[in-house]
């Protein structure tokens, strides 16, 4: 069996296992597979094995990438953007991807709105927050979330569907469910607010057990799926 299989099935293992040991349902939590650094190869591989959810954080390698897939004649895959957005590049997040998991600007949001092809179902969204306050990392802070998700709520060619976090990294599991566990408040209160959010886009191969346990609907693992990454041969 190549690893790639190997790993997304012992991945998909831990997913079920972590949702049925918190309580929830085993299906509860969706994967999507990190692809970045590595070659569409690695992606058919994967694809081979059934995964069809993808995450890019370079906007360049992932355009090459969902053509050579579909060059290859790949089934339907859903691509989500990941990484940090130029305002200069929206054009082609919104034509290529399905999803966006790192909005953090209203300017940001209402360009895609704008730039997405009107044949084209909206484009899913969530906003990235900066849970954990470190002064480097990207996101909206925890106060400003609520109103930045009601503006883009707003945007016709938008679904806001939740938040997204990249934690500070912690070894211990429960200083890790601690970030999540404000990510989750977050995503609660804008839902009493009467938002209908769906994803709350948390936890990596580090720390995914700890992200079900406090409630993610989506991990995104990379190394655990695809191994090591080197970025010099991106
Ligand atoms: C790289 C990356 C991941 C995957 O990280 P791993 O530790 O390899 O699982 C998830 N989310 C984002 C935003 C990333 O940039």
């Amino acid at each position: 069996m190549s690893p790639i299989r190997q790993n997304l099935q012992a991945i998909t293992a831990t997913i079920v296992a972590s949702a049925q040991e918190s309580g929830r349902q085993p299906d509860a939590v969706r994967l999507l597979a990190v692809s970045k650094t590595f070659g569409p190869e690695a992606v058919q591989e994967a694809v081979a094995a059934g995964q069809r959810a993808f995450g890019e954080n370079y906007l360049q390698e992932g355009l090459d990438k969902i053509r050579a897939l579909n060059d290859a004649g790949a089934p339907a895959l859903e691509w989500h953007f990941i990484g940090p957005i130029q305002s200069n590049k929206t054009r082609p997040i919104a034509e290529n991807f399905a999803w966006v998991h790192t909005v953090e600007r209203e300017k940001i949001a209402a360009r895609l709105s704008e730039q997405r092809p009107a044949g084209l179902p909206p484009l899913q969204i969530c906003l990235q927050v900066n849970i954990s306050g470190e002064a480097s990392k990207s996101g909206v802070a925890p106060e400003q979330v609520a109103a930045l998700a009601h503006k883009v709520a707003a945007l016709p060619n938008l679904t806001l569907r939740g938040l997204m976090a990249i934690p500070e990294p912690a070894v211990e599991f429960e200083q890790q469910r601690a970030a999540f566990a404000r990510l989750r408040a977050l995503y609660e209160q804008l839902r009493a607010d009467g938002l209908a959010l769906d994803t709350l886009s948390m936890g990596m191969s580090a720390d995914m057990r700890a992200a079900i346990f406090e409630g993610a609907t989506m991990v995104r693992v990379g190394s655990a799926i695809f191994g090591a990454r080197n970025y010099n041969k991106a």
